[in-house]
């Protein structure tokens, strides 16, 4: 496995020959907070975002963290800290990110499917932007935005026909996907804007597709919006955001990352003489290696042909590899060098499709031992499900050898809340 990856998390072997995450050793944790468990490292949030935000410093810019990828308010408050600015795709977020104590100025309300709502509480909330993906979604904003003191900053989500080499499940920026209004269709959008006394036409905005290791669909994505917002012209007197959304990719196995100087040299030449500032939405490249899952092996056996490493967190904890086949790097915590083995690691979940980790070679482990699984920051939690009625996992934040509950386990009776067996169900016999 590669330095790269262990350096990206902040692990580091320690003299007592284990792990250590942002300095706090991981059987400490585990030994506290039981596992499953995810574990982010604060630091390595931090330095992220000053390596994207010093790459792009010649350009008037906001980074605004997509909260998607993690919204711990923890997480949040860290980025908040930094000066980030936010990207929410739903009302659940907006509250989250308020809490947090986000600006709400710097926070940009995007998503395909935005409700009367989700629209009106970011409307009466103040965000910064709100950008739409639909002629209908702009017409239907503009009833609600009548409600409001001023007229309503808005962007245009392109859909720039950008084809990307990602996951198709993560490819948002190409022809015939859901997201996005059609660039044939934003002239017609600028000009029902334009007519709104409630709506101003602020940014013109993309997101590609997540997990993008080549920076040219961003400059090719970049010049579309240009292009577009030169034929605008006077239709547009208001615009002065480009918003080139998130998808830097990150390494996950040994694929090379984007890095952010080669992002930030591709989009600074198509922008260092305009008037415009430049939104970035990161997710994944701010917090996706700052997170691990510390699991434990609960038995391992040999079964036609195969050997299963059979462990306490499933696909309801990380839903990654059974939904994107994604590959995620997994380390024992205390490394005791035995005979490496092809195995299935495997949950307690009752789906043949829950696996952690197919035909994978690493050192042979027993019970009780402690394995922690990378790159889990971003995409990780926040798709955790309660299947199986199996509590989610705690979460915790290290920071510079310290270590904090950042969200307790969930218990059983978490898992029952808001449920009653209804009477109908009495009369039933
Ligand atoms: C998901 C999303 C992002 C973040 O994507 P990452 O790949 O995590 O950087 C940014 N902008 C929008 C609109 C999104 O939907």
């Amino acid at each position: 496995m590669g330095e790269g990856l262990l350096a990206d998390a902040g692990l580091r072997l320690g003299s007592s020959g284990a792990f250590a995450l942002g300095g706090v050793p991981l059987e400490d944790v585990a030994a506290r907070v039981g596992t499953p468990v995810y574990v982010y490292n604060a630091e390595a949030i931090r330095e992220r975002y000053r390596s994207l935000a010093a790459a792009l410093a010649s350009l008037e810019h906001r980074i605004c963290y997509a909260v998607k990828a993690n919204g711990n308010l923890s997480v949040l408050r860290v980025l908040r800290d930094l000066g980030a600015g936010a990207d929410i795709v739903s009302g659940g977020e907006l509250d989250r990110v308020l809490a947090a104590g986000f600006v709400p100025e710097h926070i940009v309300f995007s998503g395909v499917g935005k409700s009367t709502e989700e629209l009106g509480a970011a409307v009466r909330a103040g965000v910064g932007l709100i950008n739409l993906e639909s002629l209908e979604e702009l017409d239907h904003l503009a009833l609600i935005a009548a409600a409001a003191r001023s007229p309503v900053a808005v962007g245009l989500r392109v859909n720039p026909d950008v084809t990307t080499e990602t996951h198709p499940y993560i490819a948002t920026g190409g022809g015939g996907i859901k997201f996005g209004i059609p660039v044939d269709q934003v002239p017609e959008a600028a000009r029902r804007i334009g007519l709104s006394p409630h709506l101003v036409l602020r940014c013109l905005a993309m997101h590609l597709g997540s997990q993008l290791l080549d920076p040219a669909p961003f400059a090719e994505g970049l010049r579309r919006l240009l292009r577009l917002i030169h034929d605008l012209g006077p239709a547009a007197p208001a615009l002065s955001v480009i918003d080139v959304g998130g998808g830097l990719g990150i390494r996950y196995q040994d694929e090379a990352p984007l890095d952010p100087s080669t992002y930030a040299a591709t989009l600074i030449p198509l922008l260092q003489s305009t008037p415009y500032r430049l939104h970035v939405e990161p997710g994944r490249f701010l917090v996706g290696s700052a997170g691990i899952l510390l699991t434990r092996v609960l038995y391992t056996k040999h079964s036609g042909g195969k050997d299963f490493v059979i462990v306490d967190a499933a696909m309801n904890d990380l839903l990654r590899p059974s939904h994107y086949q994604a590959y995620h790097e997994v380390v024992e915590v205390t490394p005791r060098g035995r005979r490496v083995q092809v195995v299935d690691l495997v949950g307690p979940v009752c789906e043949t499709g829950d696996f952690l980790a197919l035909d994978r070679a690493m050192p042979g482990v027993r019970p009780g031992e402690l394995l922690a699984i990378l790159g889990v920051g971003a995409y990780g939690f926040v798709m955790a499900s309660q299947y199986n009625a199996r509590p989610r996992p705690p979460e915790v934040l290290v920071d510079k050898g310290r270590f904090a509950l950042a969200r307790r386990r969930e218990t059983a009776s978490d898992l029952m809340q808001g449920e009653t067996p209804t009477p109908l169900t009495h009369e039933a016999t």
